[in-house]
């Protein structure tokens, strides 16, 4: 961490920085300029970090060197994470793709899009149970109920299920009848989520905030890491901007962002970021060749009809259409699919 010092800043001042560096166990390297003092600090600036010595006298700027993750850091695991869903890799060569209704609304719909989807060449299912709804005047989800035709669904595909955790109190069972959980845009910043989330020894998907920078979604990857769980697949799925034309904007440049500073596999999803099934395809093309892991879609045997994301949905037809697509997008950046 460097500090730079007024340069009207007095020696006192400059001395009761030293001092407070010197007292939480850091050290410092001092350079005495003519127009101002610079500050180098070494050591574990955990105890007094950027804000603590903002708000010492005589102190202008103070910049942070050293990347405030550590175990998400790609430093900390260079070769990469590899995560197990049942057979399913995710992190590996092979481009893991997840895809069903954005909600689970039936057993004979979840079955119906299962099967499609399976047919076409998806290894992992998605639906949601419980719907982070904006309007509490639609459609929440099945609750247990939803878990309980997932769980019957994964029997009869033998695919694997993942589905969404909004509550505290609803982990540990959730947990008992999925293999994945996820952990939805809106609660990327619920602590408490992440924490709880932590202490299970399923795999997450934690969703980048609609509103969270990179560094963001890192940090609330390391609540997770920091109860012991390690198993963490990050989502990009667009974030809010000033366009309109789209629900959000796809940071696609998150991918190879994220692919630079984290050993964690990546993914994304057109589906919310687009929220119009038109865009989806590009954006899972342009996804695969920018490396990102996997892609998680929303697929409805009849949009039209679905309780939730029917417009963003893909037909499981156009889905079927776009596989060999993708598989061959992923050939061209030595990738499997
Ligand atoms: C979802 O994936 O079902 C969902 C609600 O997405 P997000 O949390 O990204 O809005
Ligand atoms: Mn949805």
């Amino acid at each position: 961490m460097i500090i730079v010092m007024k340069p009207e800043a007095t020696d006192e001042e400059i001395k009761g920085v030293v001092k407070s560096i010197e007292e939480h166990g850091m050290q410092v390297h001092l350079s005495k300029g003519s127009e101002m003092t610079i500050i180098g600090v070494v050591g574990d600036t955990t105890k007094q970090g950027v804000n603590g010595f903002m708000a010492m006298r005589g102190v202008g700027n103070v910049v942070q060197i050293m990347k405030p993750y550590k175990m998400s850091s790609k430093k900390f695991k260079p070769e990469g994470t590899i995560i197990k869903i049942g057979d399913v890799e995710v992190g590996g060569n092979r481009i893991a793709m997840i895809a069903g209704p954005c909600a689970v609304e039936s057993e004979e719909q979840f079955l119906t899009i299962a099967k499609d989807v399976k047919a076409a060449g998806a290894d992992i299912l998605r639906g949601s149970a419980f719907k982070p709804r904006t309007s509490p005047y639609e459609f929440q989800g099945l609750g247990e109920e939803g878990l309980k035709i997932m769980k019957k669904v994964k029997q009869l595909t033998c695919m694997p299920i993942e589905t969404e955790v909004m509550d505290t109190r609803d982990v540990e069972m959730v947990a008992e009848y999925v293999d994945v959980l996820r952990v939805g845009a809106r609660n990327m910043h619920n602590f408490d989520l992440l924490k709880e989330v932590g202490k299970t020894n399923k795999p997450i998907i934690l969703k980048r905030g609609m509103s969270a920078t990179i560094k963001e979604l890192m940090l609330a990857s390391e609540y997770i890491m920091k109860e012991g769980n390690h198993q963490i697949i990050l989502c990009e799925r667009g974030i809010r901007t000033f366009e309109t034309a789209t629900r959000n904007t796809l940071d696609i440049s998150a991918v190879p962002v994220l692919k630079e500073e984290t050993h964690l596999p990546v993914i994304i999803d057109p589906s919310h970021a687009a929220g119009n099934r038109k865009y989806v395809p590009s954006m899972c093309k342009a996804a695969i060749a920018a490396g990102a892991d996997g892609i998680i879609v929303e697929v409805h045997h009849e949009p039209e009809k679905a309780l939730c994301d029917g417009p963003q949905s893909l037909t499981t037809q156009q889905f079927a259409e776009l596989m060999p697509q993708l598989k061959a997008i992923a050939e061209a950046v030595g990738r499997t699919l």
